[in-house]
């Protein structure tokens, strides 16, 4: 992707569409963003502005924000000073979960924000965490059409979207049982969110408020291709899983920017032979409990197979200064020593996934992690949380074909640890399995095709375009 952006077209005097970014927070969220967005800048006729919430949650999200603006100085950057959010009956909640918070409390200031734009804004994109504040403000106050840029998989948008129809259709307020989508099919009850099943959490009220309102967007950009979720898009664009839904964009899979520094570890993975490494990695958010990271460790030496682990020990980057001797057991390192990496560091996974000598991704299942391994050809061994959307994922890697996913590999603590041998043993499984691989660079064929000139998610991205004239 070419990244130097033009002079946007509006200081030009010209009649370039603008379009106001309201971004949300965690980098999952955030990197759809920075990806959609370097991606219009590129392309030059569109002015751009980003409304940033400060102060951030993250290191990583502040990092990001700042490599962003000084790659692309074309792009306007609208400061967003949230309200303090004094509620003592939130204690205790995700870190993330209660910035989304801050920014749904806050977004009754976003109106006067995106008003006060110049040149006038003439759309506005934001996140689905966001979404039924912002789109009565952007379509009622200010007449401006809104769009979401959803961060997970078709799958997850079909059941946000049919999940309040769902609950009024049992009279219920939560996640009780199955959920079976038109157009889908049947959603087992430990698939979704599990934290659905709570009325009373913030994240239930957020989301069941949101998959009410997304129906009134005016378009829902994905991070997918026509290829990877065939049935899920259909569904969604035939008005089978809502009547009258938006138009769903698929655009994806969106590419990572150079402004996304971070480790490779490029030197040591070229001296490994071609598909021989494990890259193992849970996301930007996810601790893993202490006994869960000694057995992935034992399991990854007992495979006897080439590795790149990332270990994280909490959930916000700035509070983790655990030491890898103090987590991993003692003479782990030295045994594995050469074969083996292990970093406590933010590596640029697109870099590593993309690098010859990986083979397999042990992963978390984060939708945007999904997408990169599915573009670079590379096979999962899906080992999905039960939190967020990550059980669902997971779905569209074992459809999709590129992967393996065991379903009673769970993260919930003692009672449920996964142990070494079988971590061993399906490690081994997978970066033997020739079908699985075939498969992998197959997806990852159709994810180029799909991006290239004439491809599926190039002309949803010229549809999108177009709606904006
Ligand atoms: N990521 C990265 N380096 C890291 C950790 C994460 O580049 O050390 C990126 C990863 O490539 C992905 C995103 O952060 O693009 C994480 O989003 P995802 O949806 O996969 O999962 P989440 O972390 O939100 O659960
Ligand atoms: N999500 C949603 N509606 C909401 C909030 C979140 O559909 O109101 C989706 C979002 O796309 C995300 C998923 O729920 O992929 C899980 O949220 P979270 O960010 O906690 O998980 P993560 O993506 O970081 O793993």
């Amino acid at each position: 992707m070419a990244l130097v952006a033009k002079p946007s077209s509006g200081d030009q005097g010209g009649d370039a569409p603008h379009l106001v970014f309201i971004p949300s927070a965690g980098m999952g969220h955030l990197l759809p963003f920075s990806r959609f967005i370097a991606a219009l800048a590129s392309q030059g006729n569109v002015d751009i502005s980003v409304v940033t919430a400060l102060p951030m949650v993250s290191q990583a999200e502040a990092e990001h924000f700042a490599a962003l603006f000084a790659a692309f100085p074309a792009i306007r950057r609208i400061d967003f000073n949230l309200l303090p959010l004094d509620d003592a009956t939130l204690a205790g909640t995700d870190p993330f979960v209660l910035r989304w918070e801050s920014l749904r409390r806050s977004a009754h200031l976003l109106g006067p924000l995106i008003a006060g734009a110049t040149p006038r804004a003439s759309a506005v994109v934001t996140d689905v965490s966001l979404a039924s504040q912002v789109i009565p403000i952007a379509k009622k106050e200010l007449q401006l059409p809104c769009h979401i840029l959803f961060s997970s998989c078709a799958t997850m948008l079909s059941f946000l979207a049919y999940f309040p129809t769902h609950l009024d259709g049992a009279n219920a307020d939560h996640l009780a049982g199955d959920v079976d989508i038109p157009g889908i099919g049947r959603i087992p009850v430990d698939y979704p969110p599990n934290v659905l099943r709570n009325p009373d959490s913030l994240f239930t009220k957020q989301f069941i408020a949101n998959g009410r309102e997304i129906a009134e967007a005016d378009g829902i950009l994905l991070n997918t291709f026509d290829a990877l979720e065939p049935e899920a898009l259909a569904a969604l664009r035939d008005g089978k899983v809502v009547p009258g839904f938006p138009p769903v964009f698929a655009v994806g899979p969106l590419k990572s920017t150079s402004t996304e520094k971070g480790a490779v570890h490029g030197a040591w993975l070229d001296e490994q032979p071609a598909r021989s490494v494990v890259y193992v990695a849970f996301g930007n958010r996810n601790a893993a409990a202490l006994d869960q990271i000694r057995e992935i460790g034992a399991g990854l030496e007992a495979s006897g197979c080439r590795f790149l682990w990332v270990v994280k020990t909490t959930v916000v980057d700035r509070e983790d200064t655990a030491e890898l001797n103090n987590v991993l057991d003692d003479g782990f390192l030295g045994r594995v020593h050469g074969r083996g990496l292990v970093i406590k560091e933010w590596v640029d996974q697109e870099a590593v996934l993309r690098h010859p000598a990986v083979g397999l991704y042990v992963s978390h299942c984060g939708w945007n992690s999904v997408t990169e391994s599915a573009a670079c050809g590379v096979p999962m061994l899906a080992w999905p949380m039960t939190l967020g959307d990550q059980r669902l994922v997971a779905t569209v890697i074992r459809s999709a074909g590129f992967g393996l996913w065991l379903e009673h590999w769970s993260w919930d603590r003692e009672s449920s640890l996964v142990r070494a041998a079988e971590i061993a043993e399906k490690v081994k499984a997978v970066m033997g399995d020739e079908a699985i691989s075939a498969r992998a660079k197959e997806v990852g064929r159709e994810a180029t095709k799909a991006v290239a000139p004439g491809g599926s998610s190039h002309r949803s991205m010229q549809e999108f375009l177009a709606t904006l004239k």
